[in-house]
């Protein structure tokens, strides 16, 4: 089968299609998108990953000792874990330190024709949720992550800074708890895909710094880091989202005279990213910036590095 493998170099080659393992289903993947995670990879921000890339995908699932199961359209949770370790049997799964990560940890992703997923991991995507929309479940379900940190008092202001794609999903899914929203970015373009929500969207360049109960960092960069910081109010909460390509040198004075507290925020709940797209609509197509077919995968991740670009999504088949 075709995939998208990564050992140092990028590259479309064959590989051999995958068996699914004991209590594992085969899914024929439909499409996958590429996440900053993959350029992130790419670029060496994890020096052993060695195999076929792709996270964020759907399609049908073609083997299953659950008859029920085939033919079914689905998407997967990417962590894979022990479930023997500490963490794993103390509700702590997600940051077990075995798991594997579907393209990302240990275990091949879903930039392929196949890829092999446990069945726990899997979920049935709705018939009303379009195939464009199944694509954005996964880093859906980040975004809706930071929203257990918003308040839903009126009163309470909430700071997102970033454009890119997670920061515009974040924002999305923040809006739907709390209007008090700021939104700061570096292209009017890419803030545009927010008009349709009522919130506050403001270039950096324009920005007047000011205090938020929360401030969620999600550009990624040391600048936005640093920005972060300097806008929480004393007693508030900074959310980190982004990984960071950079190391990032601060001085971390302001945390201990403001007393506010700084959070990261991983994966989240698919569940919940499926129920919002059924609930809420958002728009998720139009942060796709282009489709390419897995053939032209080199060309679609340079595409992809693209600061204007938003989501390139790399199709096996036509959407719907
Ligand atoms: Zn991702
Ligand atoms: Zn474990």
């Amino acid at each position: 089968m075709k995939a998208v493998y990564f050992d140092g170099e990028l590259r479309v080659c064959e590989r051999p299609k995958p068996l699914p393992g004991e209590g594992e289903v085969l899914v024929k993947v439909s499409a996958a998108g590429i996440c900053n995670t993959d350029l992130e990879i790419i670029g060496g921000y994890i020096p052993d990953f060695k195999g076929i890339l792709g996270h964020e995908f759907f399609g049908y699932i073609e083997e299953s000792d659950d008859t029920f199961l085939r033919g079914k359209r689905v998407t997967a949770e990417i962590n894979i874990p022990c479930l023997t370790c500490d963490m794993c049997m103390n509700g702590g799964k997600k940051h077990c330190k075995e798991r594997k990560a579907l393209g990302i940890r240990n275990r091949d992703g879903a930039m392929a024709e196949y890829i092999t997923v446990p069945i726990g991991n899997i979920h049935l995507i709705p018939e009303s949720v379009s195939d464009k929309q199944a694509v954005f479940i996964e880093p859906l379900a980040a975004a809706l992550e930071v929203t257990r940190f918003i308040p839903t008092d009126k009163e309470k202001s909430v700071l997102i800074i970033g454009d890119g794609k997670l920061a515009l999903l974040i924002t999305m899914a923040v809006s739907a708890i709390t209007e008090n929203v700021t939104v700061v970015g570096k292209y009017p373009d890419k803030l545009a895909f927010l008009n349709y929500l009522p919130l506050t969207a403001t270039l950096l360049k324009s920005f007047r710094k000011e205090f938020f109960d929360v401030v969620i960092e999600a550009s990624g960069s040391p600048s936005g880091f640093e920005l972060a910081l300097s806008c929480v109010k004393p007693g508030g909460i900074c959310v980190l989202k982004s990984t960071y390509k950079d190391n990032v040198s601060f001085n971390p004075s302001n945390i201990v005279r403001n007393e506010f507290k700084i959070v990261g925020s991983r994966c989240g709940d698919f569940k919940r990213a499926i129920d919002f797209i059924l609930l809420q609509n958002p728009p998720l197509e139009s942060l796709i910036s282009g489709e390419f077919a897995i053939k032209d995968a080199i060309e679609a991740f340079r595409y992809a590095s693209e600061a204007r670009v938003l989501k390139v999504v790399l199709s096996m088949k036509d959407f719907r």
